[in-house]
C-alpha cells in the first residue's frame, strides 16, 4: 500500500511517496516558485530523476506536475494514480483544537483556516495544498493531516502559560503550541525502542537541531515542555531566529530604529540567531570552518548555540525530576559529533560520558554513551515523512 507525503508551502511544495509494506521511499520532489514561474525536482529511489521549468501558477499545476513524474516521467514509479492509497499532509498549526492526527473533511479544512493568524506563512498554504490535492487525485482518495503542534498537546497549563493577562490566553490563545511535535515524537519513540524499556518509565531530552531548533521534555511518553512556543522562535538561538529574548529589548530597538512590528518579525526571524551573531552564515558548517580558521564572531555563534542547549537540559532534567535519555536529532544533530561531545562533557554531572568510538558517525542510529553511562545519549535521525505515512495509514484502516 503506497501513502503520498505532502508538505504543502506558500510557493513551494515537497513530496515523499511511501510503500508502506517495508516502509520505503519510492520517490521525493520539490516543487519550487509556485505563482512566480515554477519548477520541479523529482528523484526515484532507485536515482533517476526529472527536472522541468514549467509555469505553475498555482498549486493545482504543481500538483500536475507532481502526477506527472510520479507516473509518466523518466523516473515515475507508479502506472496510476490508483496505486496511492492515501495523502498525508504536514500541517505547521493546530493550536489547541487537533491533539491529534485526522482525517481530512470540510470541518477540518475550516478548523486549520481558523488557525490562519497563529501561522499566516504556514496554514494558508496548507489549506491551498489540501484543496489542491483534492483536485489532482479526486474526492475518492482519502487525505489526513499531522499536526506539528499536536505531540505538544499534553503539556499542563502551568507550563504552557505566558505570564501575560490572562485575558490574551482567552482573547486569542496567546500560549505555548511547540513544534516540530512530529519530529520528537518519532524520536522518543524510537529512542524508548533501542533502549528496550516502555516509554511510561522514561524521562527522555530530545534536541532536534536544525535550521530550526527545539528541545522537548518527553515524561512518561508524552510531551511535557517544549521550547519553541507561541511560535517556532521561541526557545534556544537558531540558524536566523533569536530565540527567546527579554521582551524589552525589542522594544528599545524598536524606539531607536524606529522599527514596526513587521520589522521586528522579519529581525528576530531572519536576521538574528547563529547568523547575526557572526554576521556570516547560518549554516553550521561554515561557521566550524570559518571558526576553525580563528574567525571570533563563529566561534562564538557556536559557543552560544551549546549553552543554550545544555542550559535547556538542565532545565528539564530538574523540571521531570529525573534523566534518562538525551536524543540529537536533525541536520546538526545527526551530523556533528564535535557539538555532541562537548555537549555530554558540559553535563557530565547528570553521569553520562561520550564514546569516541560510535560518537563518530554521521546521520546513524547510534548510542553514543558509554556502557557506564547513567543517562543513555542517542542519535536519532528523524523522519518526519514516515510519521506522516503511518498516522495516515492507522486513520485509513480504521
Ligand atoms: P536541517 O534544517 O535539519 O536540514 O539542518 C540544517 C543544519 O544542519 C545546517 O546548519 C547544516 O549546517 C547542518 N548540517 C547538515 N549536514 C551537516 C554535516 N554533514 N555536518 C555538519 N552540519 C551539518
Amino acid at each position: 500500500m503506497k501513502i503520498f507525503v505532502v508538505n504543502a508551502g506558500s510557493s513551494s511544495l515537497k513530496y515523499q511517496l511511501i510503500d508502506m509494506d517495508n516502509e520505503q521511499m519510492l520517490a521525493k520532489g520539490v516543487c519550487e516558485r509556485i505563482g512566480a514561474g515554477g519548477a520541479i525536482q523529482h528523484k526515484a529511489a532507485d536515482g533517476r530523476t526529472y527536472h522541468a521549468e514549467v509555469e505553475m501558477p498555482t498549486h493545482s499545476e504543481a500538483f500536475q506536475q507532481v502526477v506527472y513524474a510520479l507516473t509518466k516521467s523518466e523516473a515515475s514509479v507508479i502506472s496510476s494514480l490508483d496505486e496511492i492509497a492515501a495523502i498525508g499532509h504536514r500541517v505547521v498549526q493546530g493550536g489547541s483544537l487537533f491533539s491529534k492526527s485526522v482525517l481530512v473533511d470540510e470541518s477540518v479544512i475550516e478548523k486549520i483556516e481558523s488557525l490562519n493568524e497563529l501561522a499566516p506563512l504556514h496554514n494558508p498554504a496548507h489549506v491551498l495544498g489540501i484543496r489542491a490535492c483534492i483536485r489532482a487525485f479526486g474526492e475518492k482518495t482519502p487525505q489526513a493531516v499531522v499536526f506539528d503542534t499536536a505531540f505538544h498537546q499534553t503539556m499542563e497549563q502551568k507550563v504552557y502559560m505566558y505570564a501575560l493577562p490572562y485575558e490574551y490566553y482567552e482573547k486569542y490563545g496567546v500560549r505555548r503550541y511547540g513544534a516540530h511535535g512530529t519530529s520528537h515524537r518519532f524520536v522518543s519513540d524510537r529512542c524508548a525502542d533501542l533502549m528496550g524499556k516502555p516509554k511510561k518509565d522514561l524521562k527522555i531530552i530530545t534536541c532536534h537541531l536544525g535550521n530550526g531548533c527545539s528541545i522537548t521534555a518527553i515524561k512518561n511518553g508524552v510531551c511535557y515542555d517544549t521550547s519553541m512556543g507561541f511560535t517556532p522562535l521561541d526557545g534556544m538561538m537558531m540558524g536566523t531566529r533569536s530565540g527567546a529574548l527579554d521582551p524589552s529589548v525589542l522594544t528599545f530597538i524598536a524606539e531607536k530604529e524606529n522599527m514596526t512590528p513587521h520589522d521586528i518579525s522579519e529581525l528576530c526571524n531572519k536576521r538574528s540567531g547563529a547568523l547575526g551573531i557572526s554576521g556570516l552564515s547560518n549554516d553550521n558548517r561554515d561557521l566550524a570552518e570559518a571558526a576553525a580558521a580563528g574567525n571570533r564572531r563563529a566561534q562564538l555563534a557556536l559557543d552560544m548555540q551549546r549553552y543554550q542547549i545544555v542550559k535547556f537540559i538542565g532545565a528539564y532534567a530538574a523540571a521531570m525530576n529525573g534523566l534518562d535519555a538525551i536524543v540529537f536529532t536533525g541536520g546538526i544533530g545527526e551530523n556533528n559529533p564535535d557539538l555532541r561531545e562537548k555537549i555530554c562533557n558540559e553535563i557530565s554531572c547528570f553521569g553520562m560520558a561520550c564514546d569516541e568510538n560510535t560518537n563518530h558517525l554521521r546521520g546513524k542510529e547510534v548510542r553514543i554513551s558509554t556502557a557506564d553511562s547513567k543517562v543513555a545519549v542517542y542519535v536519532i535521525p528523524t523522519n518526519e515523512e514516515l510519521v506522516i505515512a503511518r498516522d495516515t495509514l492507522a486513520l485509513i484502516s480504521k
